[in-house]
């Protein structure tokens, strides 16, 4: 029975950033880290990014396996015993620990009528990617369902590799939850111009298949025909384990400040975890690359004994095509959006706004505020829109 001082469950940017906050602590104590996935930890934002541009496969591998740490990957965690403190993997291999971490992460959403399972990809892992990779090959035309992160990067990256794509989505634009709406109402047409076939306000009602093809019906009555079908239809919170085991959820692991949740020695960071940030005044769970890596190593040096207060309001940022962005905070279009282009759609910033006070930041082809940004969320205000304007240099 492996016994780990610390053991981590989830081998992803979250789990591999707590290995390296444990080891700015502890150089020599055993740490285990259980992945469900096969492969070791990698960088994920190159899978819809720069994998598809200028990067190769052999650069997103993190140097996990060098700093010290048992890898037990194709393993899944399907039971915790907190009282025991310890786990058992789908092997029936049980692990005990004095201190856990669990950094599950999300699985993507599956849509309805796909029984057959295996025709969308619902993009997420290396092994996601590698399967679009071939289709890539071979294929020439490919319907992209969804219009949020994964939606928009990987409709950009297949119609920059010279494929044909259909996007559909059921919003009126594409990023529609995040943008205020002229602005993804511009998208649309940015990516219209770019070669894109972008079906607003539909989706996907059934498929079947001809051969290698799949073909897609539309709730407007449209028959797609597609080489390959992406899905990037949002994730669910791996926290099955967590509340069966008695641990308190809510969309996620609820953690308080130290990043503990509800058990002294049992811990939970990235996109699983819902931790409360004082600048916004509330609960967050956050699914981008700044948050995983930021929590994760903050996870890891306060299970080895350097507890401090996860106070981080995360960034996220994308490349759409030639535009660019980086956002931070709760950027939800249904807020007062305050919009301050200096080039319209082009350079700007967009504020969100709620109760007089800025709870997010889009800063459209604009570098080096992120941390401006932050301190304007963290101010009490109350801003009026007007107030605003020229606040952040564009
Ligand atoms: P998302 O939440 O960004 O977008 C979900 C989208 O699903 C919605 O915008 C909507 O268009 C679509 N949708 C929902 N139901 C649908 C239906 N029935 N038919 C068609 N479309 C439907 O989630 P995602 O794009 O799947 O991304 C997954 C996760 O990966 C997210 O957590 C995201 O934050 C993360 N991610 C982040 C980045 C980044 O930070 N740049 C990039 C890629 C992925």
């Amino acid at each position: 029975m492996p016994h780990y001082r610390w053991l981590i469950i989830g081998a992803g940017m979250t789990g591999d950033s707590a290995v390296k906050g444990i080891r700015e602590v502890d150089a020599t104590s055993p740490i285990g880290l259980i992945g469900a996935e096969p492969s070791p930890p990698y960088n994920r934002p190159p899978l819809s990014k720069g994998l598809w541009k200028d990067q190769h496969l052999e650069q997103i591998w993190r140097d996990t396996p060098q700093v010290g740490v048992d890898l037990h990957l194709g393993c899944r965690v399907i039971q915790l015993d907190k009282t025991g403190k310890s786990v058992v993997d789908d092997r029936g291999t049980v692990f005990t620990f004095e201190k856990l971490l669990l950094a599950t992460g999300g699985a993507p959403r599956h849509l309805p009528f796909d029984t057959t399972g295996n025709r969308i990809i619902y993009y997420r892992t290396v092994e996601d990617y590698r399967r679009l990779r071939a289709l890539v090959g071979t294929g020439q035309r490919f319907a992209v369902i969804g219009g949020g992160f994964i939606g928009s990067e990987i409709a950009a990256a297949l119609t920059l590799n010279g494929k044909h794509v259909v996007m559909l989505f059921p919003e009126a634009g594409i990023g529609a939850r995040v943008f205020p709406a002229p602005l993804a109402t511009m998208l649309n047409a940015y990516y219209h111009e770019k070669g894109v076939e972008v079906l607003v306000g539909e989706v996907v009602t059934d498929l079947r298949m001809r051969g290698e093809q799949t073909i897609l019906t539309t709730q407007g009555g449209r028959e797609i025909t597609a080489d390959g079908v992406v899905a990037g239809v949002g994730i669910q919170p791996n926290d099955e384990l967590a509340s069966a085991a008695g641990l308190p959820t809510d969309n996620g692991i609820l953690v308080d400040e130290l990043l503990r949740a509800g058990h002294p020695d049992i811990y939970a960071a990235g996109d699983v975890a819902r931790f409360f940030n004082p600048a916004l005044g509330m609960r967050l769970r956050v699914e981008h690359e700044d948050n995983a890596n930021t929590m994760g190593h903050a996870a890891g040096r306060n299970m080895a004994g350097q507890a401090a207060p996860y106070h981080h309001l995360p960034f996220f940022y994308s490349d759409l095509f030639d535009l660019g962005y980086e956002a931070v905070g709760d950027l939800d279009s249904r807020l007062v959006t305050v919009e301050d282009w200096k080039a319209p759609f082009r350079e700007g910033v967009v504020y969100y706004l709620k109760d007089g006070r800025v709870r997010g930041v889009l800063l459209w082809n604009v570098w080096g505020q992120v941390d401006n940004a932050r301190a304007l969320i963290a101010q009490p205000g109350p801003f009026r829109p007007e107030d605003l304007t020229g606040r952040l240099p564009a």
